[in-house]
């Protein structure tokens, strides 16, 4: 192996770089015939995920995926399309999903079906059809994928969004509600973004009955002070005035009777035992008297989760706002009549659903603040290339590098060596190799170290074998990374 120190390698016949501008492209939005083409865009409230975000979305992804595999929940995908009963039975009628964001159109056949607004109905829709509820339980099992709200967006509010999906079904026992929670708060622990875990009980249905009664009345005695949303909710859906945000109705909320004091003694019980499972995890919650979470199907536990990250103002010039520390990251809690109710055998539940889109928002923003580092999928070589003959032996190269755990990044439109190893400097990466004609000829190439501009010439032969051993702190440093 050669070693010479060089300002930049002279590969032989290299094409000179491109002096004249390229011409501008005619105006791709005129036709031929001289009228201006239609340009789309997104429709409002959904949006597009560029490779920009990669890093924070595998983050996620990897860190749902090693928690899955560590507690044993099993992989499920549901269809996006459902028959839109299922929703309207599991989620209810008088909830926002139901009566205003849902997604439903008739298919060709005349049938009435439904984006998915959120996943636990599909689940639990399949665990009765596949005859689930007949083999050990209980069933564990997670998914990630997109949910449909017709949502008024804003900052953290899409109206195509993503969910990662936990669920335990087939079994009532408070191991499972804190077990549940625990995946939920490591999930963000994972990522080392602090987070908190709001919690509340509902009881059981007759338990929530009573409470609503006393409710309605209370609310009805104050029924001029409310906004009209809430109006409506006295006798539409009562446990949602609990719910509402709106400055003027926080007062009435405040004095509001608390679900915790109308509990029997066994939902007490169970609640506190969920509580001393929090407890011995260390986990920190705070007890939330008036979390109901909006779903109808939901019995006993309720949670959600919200970082603890002090609200900052939005960065100058940043796009979009941190997600407010009001809207929670994710929520979930015990549904244990939704199998019956969907026509199945009982079979008690719990599970949780974390907004992948509010994540990642938050993770960047803490990220941001506190100066941590998300690992990033970045290069670790620029593959720069000279001349016809050396693209294509690049090419061949670079494809022989597949498998072997080396980030390559090159571009063969960039003309001149000057402009590849600009290119190569912006994306940071320590080494560069650099081929010619006369590297194709002799079967060599140049490997450049970025930070000392010292070069070295390779045989092609020992290519990969040389950058692994001048990779191995870079694989050593990445397989210890502490984020996922
Ligand atoms: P929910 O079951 O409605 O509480 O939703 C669970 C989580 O999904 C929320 O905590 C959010 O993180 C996320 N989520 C719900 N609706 C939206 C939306 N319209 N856009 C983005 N994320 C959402």
């Amino acid at each position: 192996m050669k070693k010479t120190k060089m300002k930049t390698s002279k590969p032989s016949k290299a094409p000179k770089a491109d002096k004249k501008p390229a011409p501008a492209p005619a105006d791709l939005n005129v036709a031929v015939s001289g009228k201006p083409k239609k340009t789309y865009a997104l429709i409002r409230g959904m949006h597009d995920i560029l490779p920009k975000d990669e890093k924070y979305w595998k983050a996620l992804y990897h860190a749902a995926e090693k928690l899955a595999e560590h507690f044993q929940y099993g992989r499920i995908d549901t269809p996006i399309l459902e028959e839109v009963g299922l929703f309207i039975r599991s989620v209810g009628r008088g909830t926002d999903i139901v009566d205003k964001e849902m997604y439903v159109f008739e298919d060709r056949d005349g049938s009435k079906v439904a984006l998915r607004p959120e996943p636990t109905a599909s689940i639990m829709r399949a665990y009765i059809q596949h005859g689930i509820w007949n083999m050990p339980q209980p069933f564990k099992v997670w998914t990630w994928a997109p949910m449909f709200r017709h949502d008024r967006p804003q900052a953290g509010r899409y109206r195509q969004f993503h969910q990662v999906d936990f669920e335990t079904i087939g079994a009532k026992d408070p191991a499972v509600d804190a077990e549940l929670i625990l995946v939920a708060y490591n999930f963000f622990q994972d990522l080392g973004l602090p987070v908190e875990i709001h919690i509340n009980s509902l009881g059981t249905p007759e338990d929530r009955e009573r409470y609503i009664a006393e409710l309605v009345t209370y609310y009805r005695s104050k029924r001029s002070y409310l906004c009209e949303d809430c109006r409506q909710r006295i006798t539409k859906n009562p446990l949602r005035l609990l719910d509402c945000k709106e400055p003027q109705c926080q007062p009435v909320k405040e004095a509001a009777p608390q679900l915790i004091d109308w509990l029997e003694e066994s939902s007490k019980s169970f609640f506190m035992k969920v509580l001393e499972y929090l407890d011995e995890l260390s986990i920190p919650y705070i007890l939330s008297p008036y979390l109901v979470r909006g779903l109808d199907y939901y019995t006993h536990t309720v949670f959600e989760v919200y970082t603890v990250v002090p609200e900052m103002p939005p960065k100058e010039g940043s796009a979009q706002a941190p997600p407010s520390a009001q809207s929670a990251l994710g929520g979930g809690g015990r549904y244990d009549l939704l199998a019956e109710d969907l026509g199945g055998k009982p079979a008690p539940a719990a599970g949780f659903g974390i907004g992948i889109e509010r994540a990642v928002l938050a993770l960047k923003h803490y990220a941001e603040t506190n100066k941590v580092k998300v690992p990033s999928p970045a290069p670790h070589i620029f593959f720069a290339e000279l001349g016809d003959d050396a693209k294509r032996r690049a090419l061949r190269l670079i494809n022989q590098l597949r498998g072997t755990g080396i980030r390559l990044a090159f571009n063969f439109l960039k003309g001149s060596l000057k402009n590849q190893l600009e290119l190569a400097n912006n994306l940071k990466v320590p080494y560069v190799v650099i081929l010619g004609q006369k590297e194709v000829q002799d079967e060599t190439i140049i490997l450049r170290d970025m930070e000392s501009g010292v070069q070295e010439i390779i045989d092609q032969k020992k290519l990969e074998a040389t950058l692994k051993k001048k990779l191995a702190s870079a694989f050593e440093t990445e397989s210890v990374s502490a984020v996922v």
